[in-house]
């Protein structure tokens, strides 16, 4: 005969299940970040995608539906490229700096007992800092400019172009990424965590939308926002080179970057030099580090 247990027990079954899915969970962290990666990206791509067809800031794609698709496409095939080679040649490479320091016990996050959690909110501040500090250069040095203009050139700003990097650029920093590991003595899953809160940040500040003013000031005082995003993705090359943040406003703050304006309607974004429905296809797109044009002093 069967019997149901009383909501007590049944809370018990619940907690207990809870609490092992998450000491699983904790075991190996790293994979079970990697795990929920591929949804949250789906996810995040999908509702950014509807938010844009319902409520665009600009209406560069307003009844031109076959246009959006087109350079969505471009925008991905690149980022597909970029996924594969990171996939099959970096993350080995970013395990093994993490395994060096970790058996030698070397780097900084290595010099002090922190709890686990402190350790990882540390980490992520010091990846987020690099971050910012390697976006900046990218802007500064000629020859990494030739490669980040690749996603700067985009006049038509949105969600995909969160995803659209030219695969030297992408190169160049999941190289240097290998002895900031090693100096910094993070673990994995202190990576894959960040790259998890990282991910929806971008797609967001990214996204052809407008938060209305009042929460759009309060998102910026801690996360990079879209209104600041797009100040950053302007043709005017003062506003280029400002709000390099990421992910944490703050390091726009504390290094003097930060910029806004109010007519964000009326910024014109992209680059004077690569403007040309030509220059926005993917085989120009990843030949444009070898062009050779005059950076537009606008
Ligand atoms: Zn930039």
């Amino acid at each position: 005969m069967g019997y149901s247990k009383s909501p007590h027990l049944r809370n018990a079954a619940t907690l207990n299940r809870t609490y092992t899915l998450y000491v699983t969970a904790m075991q190996d962290p790293a994979q079970t970040f990697d795990s929920i990666a591929p949804i949250l990206t789906v996810a995040v791509l999908l509702v950014m995608i509807l938010w844009e067809s319902v409520s665009p800031c600009f209406a560069f794609f307003r009844h031109r539906g076959k246009e959006r698709f087109l350079h969505g496409i471009v925008n991905f095939a690149l980022a597909i490229i970029n996924a594969v080679v990171v996939g099959l040649v970096f993350i080995t490479a970013w395990k093994w700096a993490v395994d060096f320091s970790s058996t030698r016990d070397f780097g900084l996050l290595r010099l002090f007992e922190w709890p686990h959690w402190t350790e990882a909110v540390i980490a992520i501040l010091l990846l987020d800092c690099w971050t910012y500090w390697w976006h900046r250069i990218n802007h500064v040095v000629p020859f990494f400019w030739r490669f980040h203009r690749v996603h700067h050139s985009d006049t038509r700003m949105d969600v995909t172009t969160a995803n659209r990097f030219h695969l030297g650029e992408i190169a160049l920093s999941s190289l240097l990424r290998i002895p900031l590991l090693m100096l910094l003595g993070t673990e994995l899953w202190h990576l894959a965590l960040y790259e998890l809160i990282l991910f929806p940040i971008v797609q967001f500040h990214h996204s052809n939308i407008r938060l209305p003013d009042g929460i759009d000031r309060v998102f910026r005082l801690f996360f990079a926002s879209p209104a600041m995003h797009k100040v950053h993705h302007s043709d005017q090359v003062a506003e280029t080179n400002s709000n390099y943040t990421s992910l944490l406003s703050i390091w726009d703050r504390i290094f003097r970057s930060f910029r806004m304006r109010k007519d964000l309607e009326s910024i014109r974004l992209g680059l004077e030099e690569f403007r040309k429905d030509e220059q926005q296809q993917f085989i120009p797109l990843l030949l444009n580090p070898a062009r050779n044009p005059k950076r537009s002093k606008k």
